[in-house]
């Protein structure tokens, strides 16, 4: 069986071992959200840091072209006219997939809604980082029910929601009643249960395997899909099947 990891952080220094890991673990193909550059952070990029970063995105699937999938980052509170001519650049005219924002803009802020009509527009997913915390919350960080919200604002993008261990059973129940909304299984320590219950109330075809590699180990991301109770067609669709739909691959 094809295991397709939607979320991964892979680097051009970090890449050659990544994919050792992965085939050890037979992970055939990753999606590169946003890798690290040596000084930059991906909260409060400038312009020049996205475009280097997406720049190292680019480079990393053209050199493994169909192991490595990418998506474009993007900082909403930029200027629009950047933000659209940063995915012209790298959505219609080079080789990303679909878009990844993180914690720049709350979910609910309008900054986000020409990002998602340009997602409509090409059929692109929006991959969003959100996070229940009770400490440490980053200024302006979404929840699950932001993005319940920036989903009801836009039906027709698919949204992958990060971090199901973030979100636990109430981002579950936040997200249950938009189905444009998937969520991947990346986040937090896992615990028993968690996996069982967003495959009861979501459904299997809405759950991508996400390892958030390499902030995360790949084996013990696996080991919440592996281990849980839940039958082998539902494991299929979420550690691959999903994901080979979702990315078109
Ligand atoms: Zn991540």
């Amino acid at each position: 069986m094809k295991i397709i990891d939607i979320h991964a952080h892979i680097s051009l220094e970090s890449c050659r071992q990544i994919l050792l890991e992965a085939d050890r673990l037979e992970i055939s193909h990753l999606c590169n959200l946003v890798g690290h550059l040596k000084g930059i952070s991906m909260i409060n990029a400038t312009p020049a840091h996205i475009v280097a970063m997406n720049n190292q995105t680019m480079t990393l699937v053209r050199k493994h072209p169909g192991r490595i999938t990418g998506f474009c980052f993007l900082n909403p509170l930029h200027d629009r006219r950047f933000l659209l001519k940063e995915i012209d650049r790298c959505l219609v005219k080079g080789n990303l997939k679909g878009i990844k924002l993180e914690v720049d803009a709350n979910a609910r802020s309008s900054r986000l809604d020409p990002i998602l009509k340009e997602c409509a527009r090409l059929n692109l997913p929006l991959l969003h980082h959100a996070w229940y915390k009770t400490v440490g919350k980053v200024f302006n960080e979404s929840t699950p029910a932001d993005i319940a919200h920036l989903a009801r604002r836009h039906p027709g993008v698919k949204i992958i929601m990060a971090h199901l261990t973030a979100a636990g059973i109430r981002g579950i129940l936040d997200i249950q009643p938009c189905p444009n909304v998937f969520v991947d299984t990346s986040g937090s320590q896992s615990f028993s249960g968690i996996m069982e219950y967003a495959v009861e109330k979501l459904g299997a075809g809405r759950i991508l395997f996400g390892s958030d590699i390499s902030g995360r180990d790949f084996s013990v991301q696996l080991g919440r899909i592996h281990g849980a109770k839940i039958n082998r067609r539902e494991k299929e669709l979420i550690l691959g099947l999903n994901a080979k739909k979702l990315l078109g691959i």
